[in-house]
């Protein structure tokens, strides 16, 4: 599996910065069409699941499969995500990890430890 390694910031909402080491991983199409399919089969298990739901189901039904649709495009066509990462945080000097998640720049995170607002961003 492919994969690349970039330097990017991580500021705070009061001006304090520092740097850190991110890695985007490359999906192989095989595992991108199984995480689109498992995108698809979550919404459409939560449509299901809310046909015994009288009111809500006109709305719900509908909406949870075209979202597992739209889910499952944006899925099949993400070629790459950002691996999971853990930072420091400028305010406080604490640890905060963080999950694979899907690219996108920048990042905005809240500090699980002191509450502050942090953005993280390619240089
Ligand atoms: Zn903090």
């Amino acid at each position: 599996m492919e994969s690349k390694s970039f330097l990017a910031s991580l500021s705070s909402s009061s001006g304090k910065s520092n740097s850190c080491d991110l890695t985007i991983r490359f999906l192989a199409p095989e595992e991108r069409r199984k995480l689109a399919l498992k995108s698809l089969g979550l919404f459409w298990a939560i449509s299901l699941g809310t046909i015994p739901l009288p009111p809500i189901h006109w709305v719900s039904v509908p909406f949870f499969f075209g979202f597992g649709i739209y889910s499952f495009q944006k899925k099949i066509r993400e070629v790459s995500r950002l691996a999971a990462f853990s930072v420091i945080c400028p305010e406080c000097a604490k640890t905060i990890g963080c999950p694979e998640q899907s690219l996108k720049s920048p990042i905005l995170l809240t500090c699980p430890h002191c509450r502050f607002n942090l953005k993280l961003q390619e240089r």
